[in-house]
């Protein structure tokens, strides 16, 4: 019998699913072919220009979808692309190249874009490496064009059937134009579990898993495969053989009041109104995470009009449950060119999040002035993200106080708001106590708590293994934050990662957090744990003193996996 072939990754998104793959090509650096039919210099141009043309009304296909499933920030993505159709550092030089005789339209444009590509890949700023991936984007459609294939989206993936897609790398905007009814799961080469890619994954209950470098080659012919994205591996599996993940399953077994589920509110993690499908999909209790940044990272600054609309839409679908709006977390991984902000040595310890809105008073009143007006739509809640002194949290506080004078003055109608703060800096989650006569709730954004507690930078594959977030040191700090919220009546939920984790779900609840927020695809699975687990005040001691009284991250997982019940 063969011997069976496994192969093993970051498991980012969970569930099984099994399929036939797709694997999504990466652009080769390498010049291929001479002029091979030897055609003259104007057949070759003629052929560029007509590719150019299919690629611009390929991208103005996408930019429409996009733009009606996802909203306006994330197909300004394709925008862009149109823009390098007509710059004449690409497209341009090309011609130029051609125009000297003996290349092919194939040829100049690879010479050029790998050139651009090799020189933005050089660059040590993040976001310039990533804009390499742009330009690959756009040279990937015109050759696809040039080779004729059909030039139309649907190139990037079969217009009928159910996938595993395999890839190298995929971009937030590769994984947008997917159709994801159809995407069985991810296996991806490179990123990281905080990548874009792997929350958006998570955001579709799509499982899937990163970083599966090792035995790549072999694995990228595999036509069949199953893959576990809790688990994190991908295996052959015999032709024919097809399962879909089936999260939705687990939730005819649950009554919400039953075991440890009716303790908790389990909440959703948005980025922008079209999320809202998932938040109804998944039966998420209100969102614990709306994360307002996204609308701020295409090319320009939304309005002050079109934050009101993209708040009150979340709000007025969520109530009358809640919706915490966290205020711009620009910073770190996350760009916002159109800020215009200067290079930063160490991004994710420099000018981000709150840090950035309180040196910048016009943004940040602009986005508190649109929240209390949104607010007027449901009961919301604003939180502040990366406080690390109390100094912050009140300047934060007065600036909100002043920006609804404005709005009362301006005539408009203002709503109530519940004021809280993230706890995700070191120094925040020691002090909560102090923090906690502040503020009506805290917010624990186990991402960043991890990576500041860890030194760990959230973002590096390299690291994977010492990014832990059931490291005995970041489960106490947590327990400790919850317990401040408790003795001064705040309450406390968990909004990173962590929160949509199953086997935490049960810790979280014997530490006193009242709110879980996660990628709503993970919603079934914590759901399911909750509610299959009751624990008398007495259990749930023990079973926090055993977590802390774990030396390791592994010890913690032992001690959680023969309490929760994983489906
Ligand atoms: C976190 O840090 O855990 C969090 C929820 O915020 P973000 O992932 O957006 O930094
Ligand atoms: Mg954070």
């Amino acid at each position: 019998m063969m011997e069976e072939m496994i192969w093993r990754g970051l498991g980012v998104s969970g569930g099984r699913s099994a399929g036939k793959t797709w694997y999504l090509e990466e652009y080769e650096a390498e010049v291929q072919e001479e002029n091979p039919k030897n055609s003259s210099v104007d057949e070759e141009i003629e052929r560029l220009q007509q590719a150019i043309i299919l690629t611009e009304q390929n991208l103005t296909q996408l930019e429409a979808k996009v733009k009606a499933e996802r909203g306006e920030a994330l197909a300004q993505i394709f925008g862009a692309h149109k823009l390098l159709l007509s710059d004449p550092a690409f497209i341009g030089e090309a011609l130029l190249r051609l125009q000297k005789g003996h290349l092919s339209a194939e040829q100049a444009l690879q010479e050029v874009a790998g050139e651009a590509i090799r020189m933005l890949r050089s660059l040590d700023d993040p976001y310039f490496q990533e804009r390499a991936v742009d330009v690959q984007d756009v040279l990937v459609q015109l050759l696809q064009n040039l080779r004729g294939s059909q030039g139309n989206s649907s190139d990037l993936f079969p217009e009928t059937g159910n996938y595993v897609i395999l890839a190298d790398e995929l971009t937030p905007a590769q994984t947008i134009a997917l159709p994801k009814e159809r995407v069985l799961g991810f296996v991806v080469r490179k990123g990281g579990k905080t990548s874009h890619a792997a929350i958006l994954a998570r955001t579709y209950g799509i499982p899937a898993l990163v970083g599966v470098a090792e035995g790549w080659e072999e694995l990228k012919n595999q036509s069949w495969v199953e893959i576990d994205g809790e688990a994190g591996w991908v295996r052959q599996t015999p032709e024919g053989h097809t399962l879909s993940a089936n999260m939705e399953g687990m939730e005819e077994e649950t009554s919400l009041a039953s075991g440890l589920l009716g303790e908790l509110i389990l909440a959703a993690n948005v980025g922008s109104p079209d999320d809202l499908a998932f938040v109804k999909k998944f039966k998420a209790q209100g969102v614990g995470l709306y994360r307002t940044e996204f609308l701020f990272m295409g090319d320009t600054l939304p309005t002050e009009e079109e934050q009101v609309q993209a708040y009150q839409q979340v709000i007025s679908s969520c109530a009358p449950d809640l919706t915490v709006i966290r205020t711009l977390d620009i910073g770190g991984d996350k760009r916002a060119p159109a800020l215009q902000l200067p290079q930063e040595k160490n991004p994710f310890l420099g000018v981000r999040a709150l840090r950035l809105t309180l040196r910048r008073p016009e943004l940040f009143r602009q986005q508190l002035r649109a929240i209390w007006r949104a607010a007027a739509a449901g009961p919301t809640a604003i939180m502040f993200p990366m406080i690390a002194t109390l100094e912050e949290l009140f300047q934060a506080k007065e600036i909100l106080n002043l920006s609804r004078e404005e709005v009362v003055q301006a005539g408009y109608p203002v709503g109530e708001l519940e004021v809280g703060m993230m706890i995700e800096i070191p120094s925040a989650a020691w002090m909560a106590n102090k923090f906690a006569s502040e503020v009506d709730f805290f917010s624990i954004g186990t991402n960043d708590l991890t990576q500041y507690m860890l030194a760990v930078d959230r973002e590096n594959n390299e690291l994977a293994e010492l990014y832990q977030p059931y490291h005995p040191a970041v489960l106490g700090m947590i327990a400790r934050v919850s317990q401040a919220g408790l003795q001064a009546g705040v309450w406390t939920g968990v909004c990173g990662e962590a929160g949509g984790d199953a086997l935490l779900a049960p810790f979280f609840a014997a530490v006193g957090i009242k709110e879980l927020s996660m990628a709503p695809g993970s919603l079934p699975k914590v759901r399911h744990a909750l509610a299959s687990l009751d624990l008398k005040l007495d259990e749930k001691i023990s079973l926090v003193d055993s977590v802390l009284a774990c030396a390791t991250a592994s010890e913690v997982k032992e001690v959680l996996g023969k309490v929760t019940p994983i489906a």
